[in-house]
């Protein structure tokens, strides 16, 4: 039995997992933000509640992967900079311990769900794929020949954080005009409440100041103007970054996560239209844009087969 922990800007997932990564059972809490030691013990105490419920004994783990957004020393299991977590520098490695004996491998969160969708989702034939999950952040991961690819530092594949718009939108990371700041679910409301602020009508607006993605999405649905055109340029925005990922990796496959991607067909189609326009296209064999296949389960799957 292994344990993977998908650790969000939101929610805190772990799941109890089969050695080939299939979930046997999995249980969650809201994040603590800011607050590492609260954070650990919440982890802990997961991993031990999915063990007893389920007649594991702990030190019969034989892994334990934790994903976390945020750069990473994974040599020391340590997180440097975790900006959607509110906190830096937090050494994951001891977390488990006493009960727990085996090793804790610390990864990407983006990483986890590229591994996930590449092992066992939606790009499982593929040689190679590049995920990105559009959540409180946008992550990325680049899976090439069937490998992660991490660079000389363990840290590439930070694709939220390519600029699309230079000099555009302040981003988490210092700079502006990341895809982040675009095609994020934050970035989806941070921009209808703007809308929202400067007078828009909008059925949005009985919302205003807790709106959420799919609050904006089912306004999409209902047929609300503004919602509409936030979320028609979402995808052009969304679309400049997917097409940036084709013309330099020409992946078989990209995979779309996070809470965005289950707004589903609704998404896809006009973001394949969108980034047909702008890639370099071939005859013989074009990059496929698709949904995660594990869904929100992609980085717990990927954390528990590292
Ligand atoms: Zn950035």
């Amino acid at each position: 039995m292994r344990i993977g922990v998908d650790l969000g800007g939101t929610t805190v997932k772990a799941a109890l997992c089969m050695e080939d990564g299939s979930i046997v059972q999995k249980k969650s809490v809201p994040t603590r933000k800011g607050d590492p030691d609260g954070l650990c013990a919440d982890m802990k105490r997961l991993a031990l509640e999915l063990c007893s419920g389920n007649g594991i004994r702990p030190e019969t783990v034989s892994g334990i992967g934790i994903g976390v957004p945020g750069s990473l020393d994974k040599q020391n299991c340590r997180l440097i900079f975790g900006t959607n977590l509110g906190m830096n520098n937090v050494c994951f490695g001891e977390v488990f311990r006493p009960e727990f004996v085996c090793g804790v491998r610390l990864e990407n969160d983006a990483n986890c769900a590229a591994i996930g969708e590449a092992a066992a989702g939606a790009a499982r034939q593929a040689r190679s794929m590049v995920m990105l999950t559009l959540g409180t952040g946008v992550g990325g991961g680049i899976v090439i020949d069937g490998k992660l690819y991490a660079g000389c530092n363990d840290i590439a594949g930070e694709l939220g954080h390519m600029v699309i718009r230079q000099g555009g939108e302040p981003c988490n990371c210092g700079r502006r005009g990341c895809l982040e700041a675009y095609a994020s679910a934050s970035a989806l409301v941070r921009f209808a409440e703007r809308a929202l602020s400067a007078g828009r009508e909008s059925l949005l607006s009985a919302q205003r100041g807790r709106l959420n993605a799919k609050m904006i999405c089912d306004a999409v649905d209902a047929g609300d103007v503004l919602a509409q055109e936030l979320f028609a340029e979402y995808c052009e925005n969304l679309s400049c970054g997917l097409a940036n990922v084709i013309n330099i990796f020409q992946p078989e496959c990209i995979v779309l996560g996070g809470g965005l991607a289950g707004y589903g067909k609704k998404l896809l189609e006009p973001l394949r239209r969108l980034t047909d326009a702008q890639t370099f296209r071939s005859d013989r064999k074009n990059t496929e844009i698709r949904l995660a296949a594990l869904g929100n389960d992609a980085g717990l799957i990927g954390a528990a087969v590292l």
